[in-house]
Formats: C-alpha cells, structure tokens, sequence
C-alpha cells in the first residue's frame, strides 16, 4: 500500500524581455512531476507564473514573487545585457521573497540553437551561478533542448527542500 502526497510548487520566470520566458514556458507543456521513494508516490504539479520583463510591470514583481517556491531567471545567450541584468532580477526576487535560504533559483541560459552568436561563455554564466548559490542550465526553448530537464532540477530541489 502506497501513500500519494500531493505537492504545488509555485515558480515563477523572470527575466528581460524577449530572453524566452514564454517560449521556456509554452516548452513545458508536461506539468505534473513524479517523485517516487521508498513507500511514497509524489505528484508535484507546477504552477508556472509567466511574468513580463516590461520596466512597467516591474512595479507588480513582488505580487507576482509572493509565494513562489522557485524562480527560473532567464538570460540570452546572444544578449551580453540580458545575462547583466541578471543580478537586478535575482535582487529583485531575493529582495520581494520572505525566505531567500529556502527558494530554488535557476540561472538560464537560453537560445544555445544560435550560439554562433554567443555573448556569454558557459564557464562566466557558470562562475556566476556558484558565486550566487544558483542552479544553472543552458537551454533552446525553440529545440527543447534542457527545457524539461531544467525544470526537473528544480522541482527535485524544491521536493528536497519541503521533505
Ligand atoms: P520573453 O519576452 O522572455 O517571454 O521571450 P519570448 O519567449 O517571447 O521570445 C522572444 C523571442 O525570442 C521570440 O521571437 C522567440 O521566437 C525567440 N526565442 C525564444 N526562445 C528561443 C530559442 O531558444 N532560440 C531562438 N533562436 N529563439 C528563441
Ligand atoms: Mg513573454
């Protein structure tokens, strides 16, 4: 006899403005997740918040951040700014969010499809992430390369975290 727990796990994709959050998002349509241990059956399902990287919206980031037990920030491979406005986005959701100890943050790289046009090394982006204490993964939302996997890492550390 099996007991099923049933877990929600609030995560939210930040990020400027055309970086593939949405793309990311849409990727990921397979939104129930399996854990299975011992005499468990875990079924995590994801709510996924999807928010603009529009300067207007930004006002909205802490509503938007409230609760979220994850956050995918997103940057694009191709866009040497987008991966430098990734600290102002992990303030942000740093700052916005109750307990920073106890989220999972993962820094993505995406669009490795076009990576003839790189502006950002793997090992800086990676450098990064383990100063910062993040999860880190390059993804192409447009191949689905890493896309599920990523979200995979999270959810499992999440689990990991709440368990
Ligand atoms: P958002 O503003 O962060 O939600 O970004 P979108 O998901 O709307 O994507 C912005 C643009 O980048 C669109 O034209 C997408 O087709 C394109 N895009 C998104 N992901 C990828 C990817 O992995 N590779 C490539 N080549 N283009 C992508
Ligand atoms: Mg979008």
């Amino acid at each position: 006899m099996q007991d099923i727990n049933y877990y929600l796990f609030k995560i939210v994709m930040l990020g400027d403005s055309g970086v593939g959050k949405s793309n990311i998002s849409t990727q990921y349509l397979q939104n129930v997740f399996n854990v299975e241990s011992k005499s468990t059956v875990a079924m995590i399902k994801i709510q996924l918040w999807d928010i603009s990287g529009d300067e207007k919206y930004r006002s909205l980031i802490d509503t938007y951040c409230s609760r979220a037990m994850g956050a995918l920030i997103v940057y694009d491979i191709t866009n040497r700014t987008t991966f430098e406005n990734v600290e102002w986005w992990l303030k942000e959701f740093r700052r916005s969010y109750i307990d920073p100890n106890n989220v999972v943050i993962m820094l993505v790289g995406n669009k490795t499809d076009i990576a003839d046009r790189r502006q950002v090394s793997t090992e800086e982006a990676k450098s990064f992430a383990e100063r910062e204490n993040l999860l880190f993964m390059e993804t192409s939302a447009l191949c689905a390369t890493n896309v599920e996997e990523g979200f995979t890492n999270v959810l499992t550390q999440i689990y990991h975290n709440v368990t």
